[in-house]
């Protein structure tokens, strides 16, 4: 197999937040695969920058640990790991002061892609962004990349959109979804707009409805206080569930441009109908026999905060008229997976006797555990006895089907930093799409607010709230199983 990877220009990478959680247990040791496997350009640098008083070697040491810890066992090649961290510095900055940034303006070069990773609150974009200018570190060609949350609502995006706007032109700016540098999320795409064989069926004449469940075993411990003023529905559905409905949802773009992407995915949360309350369900986890309730978790024992949401919703266009979107995603659910489903029609007449309503082709794929897509398909059983039928799955687990360890499937981070420093905006939320994401999903919370809705108790360990199975099960339907 011949692959062609698009190459990389020697950059400068500032991470603002270097020191955090993320920084160690994403950001850093996925660069240092991406170095490990002779994707870094010679001469590249990676410079951390938080208020921590630490030098450069100590930075080092830091990120060595954090690479042993969260690197699996890649970490072990210790001469490329040697190699990686004397790529990288450290700056001692704060965001809200001035000490520092002349050293950082000093690390900075001109002549190679600057990026500016604000891995810290929201709180501080503004601050950065603006420090960055005032001393001269930016140029019109460097970039910023943004974390969730964007916004907890459409006021407070539109006002960090604004912030960062200020300084920055919407082309430098890369707000991170890591959904979206999942290998199955892209062939997504190559799979619906690279084959003839699936986008004539895309469509309300042969697609029943669509199923995208993103089912976690994670409690909130540990994130409980932050959590809990953001709920199931701020922290996944207006982003991750919501990018994933635009990708399989949107019209052909003319080509895989990152502005032609972006306009078709806006085109599709502009035309989300709004959500009834009897179509959606929340839910709070209870306590269980191996772990607490929620409340507990998030040490707040009168939280009427969602840990899980159902959601059936409806886009209003030509293409999709008719077809529900049923949307799910929790915490402490029975298995950690990811997939999004669509399940065809039946056939409008059948030749066999026996029940047709079993045999129907579903297209599953798989964002985790085992990323990769299967299809159901419908054969005759083997052997003698007549025309019985059977489902059986055409499977296309990545891993297996590319000859790839499991493991060596590219993380999101990385590839999403490295598309980054490429100048490539397509797997990135551009300001739009996201006002428009939280212009869709602020009259549910509202609703919810303004009701004192209090979410329905469900066990750990389970698929969510009996109300959710209901929720399909009034329209003749069932979710797909969770299974790890
Ligand atoms: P964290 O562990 O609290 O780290 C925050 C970082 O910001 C630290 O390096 C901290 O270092 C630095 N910092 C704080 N105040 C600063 C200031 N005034 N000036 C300069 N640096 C400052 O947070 P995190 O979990 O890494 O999250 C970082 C961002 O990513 C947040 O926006 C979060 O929502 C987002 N995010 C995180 C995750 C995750 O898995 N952790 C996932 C998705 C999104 P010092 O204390 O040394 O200054």
């Amino acid at each position: 197999m011949v692959s062609r990877v698009i190459p990389v220009e020697t950059f400068d990478l500032v991470i603002f937040g270097g020191t955090g959680d993320l920084a160690r247990r994403k950001i850093l040791p996925g660069l240092f695969r991406r170095f490990r496997s002779g994707q870094t350009p010679e001469g590249s640098r990676i410079i951390g920058a938080a208020r921590s008083e630490i030098d450069s070697d100590g930075y080092r040491v830091m990120i060595a640990e954090a690479i042993a810890e969260f690197g699996g066992d890649e970490a072990s090649d210790s001469d490329s790991l040697a190699a990686f961290l004397a790529t990288l510095d450290y700056v001692a900055i704060d965001a809200k002061g001035d000490g520092g940034w002349a050293d950082l303006a000093q690390k900075v070069r001109s002549d190679v892609v600057q990026a500016f990773y604000f891995s810290v609150a929201p709180s501080l974009f503004g601050d950065l962004a603006e420090r960055l200018h005032s001393h001269k570190i930016a140029t019109p060609d460097s970039r910023i990349v943004v974390e969730k949350p964007f916004g907890r609502d459409l006021d407070t995006a539109r006002a960090l959109n604004a912030v960062l706007s200020t300084h920055f032109n919407e082309d430098q700016i890369y707000r991170i979804d890591h959904y979206l540098g999942k290998e199955t999320v892209q062939n997504l795409m190559a799979v619906r707009f690279g084959n003839v064989l699936f986008e004539p069926l895309w469509n309300n004449h042969y697609v029943d409805h669509i199923q995208i469940t993103v089912a976690e075993t994670v409690s909130v411990a540990g994130r409980g206080s932050y959590y809990d003023k953001s709920g199931a529905m701020r922290d996944m559905v207006q982003n991750h569930l919501m990018q994933l409905l635009c990708l399989i949802a949107m019209e052909p773009p003319s080509r895989f441009g990152a502005d032609e992407v972006r306009d078709e995915k806006l085109k599709v949360i502009r035309a989300l109908q709004p959500v009834a309350p009897h179509h959606i369900v929340r839910g709070q986890y209870d306590a269980g026999p191996d772990g607490p309730s929620y409340r507990n978790d998030a040490e707040n024992p009168r939280s009427f905060t969602e840990s899980f949401v159902a959601l059936k919703c409806h886009i209003a266009n030509w293409r999709w008229a008719g077809v529900p979107f049923y949307l799910r995603t929790g915490k402490r659910m029975k298995a950690r997976s990811s997939e999004i489903t669509v399940v065809f029609k039946d056939l409008g007449h059948t030749i066999f006797e026996g029940d047709t309503a079993r045999h129907r082709n579903i297209l599953s794929i798989r964002l985790q555990p085992n990323e990769g897509m299967d299809l159901q398909v419908t054969i005759k059983e083997p052997g003698p006895g007549g025309m019985r039928l059977i489902d059986v799955p055409l499977d296309m687990t990545f891993a297996d089907a590319l000859g790839a360890d499991a493991e060596e499937v590219t993380d999101a981070y990385e590839r999403l930093i490295m598309d980054v420093i490429r100048g490539n905006q397509t797997l990135f939320m551009r300001g739009d799409e996201v006002e428009a994401a939280w212009r869709w999903t602020d009259p549910i919370i509202q609703g919810w607010e303004a009701r004192n809705d209090v979410p329905k108790l469900y066990d750990a360990g389970s698929t969510g709230p009996e109300d959710a199975m209901m929720l399909l099960h009034r329209d003749g339907r069932k979710w797909r199983e969770v299974k790890g």
